[in-house]
């Protein structure tokens, strides 16, 4: 597969920066990183390690592979040093506007002027950013879902001046670490399949948060009909529960419909610190949550 470029640069580590890093890693690419939070990646590495594994998952990235592209990823102290020869950057830091511009306007600073900057936002169309970076026609979301479980397909999509090799260097370099590029021709909010998952995150929430219906018995239902092997609330537990939060205040922020305000009950969950996978208790409790036990799907008594 044609390789764009060779060096990337990947700005925050958390449960998606991990990833991309690692996968970019055995794609052959050099890959350097950076985050302010000490050993994030190591610590994440090891989260998703444990999780996948406990899940018996086959991962993209097979399990020999894990260890040598984990230590291929050079982790840097500082933002110049991670991105000053990159060729292309992909930032995956919380979820907030804010916090998009000013990374955005730093790599515009720091990174060479060629550099593609690419966006792993959930939710965020990169034109609500580019500008701060100085350099527009060169920045595009690049959207990923759980690429080490297997999810290898990637939104990716233009902002308002994108330039078409841009966007044909971004999609060589998502075929080229084995992922299926789904390219979105007009900017919309929620790229390609995170549309169609919000829709269905948008509803579970609903029935869940006004007592209508246990969580478990969503996710069973998904899991029968679906032939999955967890629902979508063990998925969002999986993503963090403060992350989904987030993203489902951005459409609120976008729609201004109350019907799109997450439930109370969630904000509620997030206060008591259960924010899914990464702090051991969401809806489900882990490492063993009950779905994944043998009896999850049996009629019962
Ligand atoms: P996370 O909270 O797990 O990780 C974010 C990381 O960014 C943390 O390690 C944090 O220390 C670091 N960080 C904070 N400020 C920073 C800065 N100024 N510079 C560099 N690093 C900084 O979050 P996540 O779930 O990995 O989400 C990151 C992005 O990816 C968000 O935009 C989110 O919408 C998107 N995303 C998340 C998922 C998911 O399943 N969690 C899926 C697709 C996309």
């Amino acid at each position: 597969m044609k390789k764009p470029f060779s060096r990337i640069a990947v700005v925050g580590t958390g449960i998606l920066g991990a990833q991309i890093a690692l996968l970019a890693a055995h794609g052959g690419y050099e890959v350097k990183i950076y985050d302010p939070r000490e050993g994030a990646f190591d610590d994440t590495y090891r989260r998703i390690y444990h999780d996948l594994k406990a899940k018996g998952a086959t991962p993209h990235v097979p399990w020999d592979r894990w260890d040598s592209c984990r230590k291929a990823v050079k982790a840097m102290t500082n933002l110049d040093r991670a991105v000053e020869d990159a060729e292309m950057v992909i930032e995956a830091v919380p979820e907030s506007l804010a916090l998009k511009k000013k990374v955005f306007r730093e790599l515009g600073e720091k990174s060479p002027s060629n550099c593609i900057l690419a966006t792993n936002s959930s939710s965020m169309p990169v034109s609500r950013f580019e500008n701060e970076s100085g350099r527009p026609e060169r920045c595009l979301n690049i959207h990923f879902y759980f690429p080490l479980q297997g999810v290898n397909m990637v939104d990716i999509m233009g902002g308002t001046r994108t330039l078409p090799e841009v966007m044909e260097k971004g999609a060589d370099w998502i075929r080229s670490i084995g992922c299926v590029p789904l390219t979105v021709n007009k900017e919309i909010l929620g790229f390609c399949f995170n549309r169609v998952w919000r829709a269905i995150k948008k509803e579970v929430l609903y029935l869940w948060g006004n007592d209508f219906v246990d969580f478990r018995d969503i996710d069973r239902a998904w899991m029968i009909f679906t032939g999955m092997k967890e629902g979508p609330f063990a998925v969002m537990d999986k993503v963090g529960l403060d992350v989904v939060y987030d993203i489902e205040m951005v459409y609120y922020s976008d729609s201004q419909d109350p019907k799109d305000m997450p439930p109370n009950e969630l904000m509620n969950k997030i206060e008591r610190g259960e924010l899914g996978v990464k702090s051991g208790i969401g809806f489900y409790k882990y490492p063993d949550p009950e779905f994944l036990q043998a009896d999850f799907l049996k009629p019962g008594k």
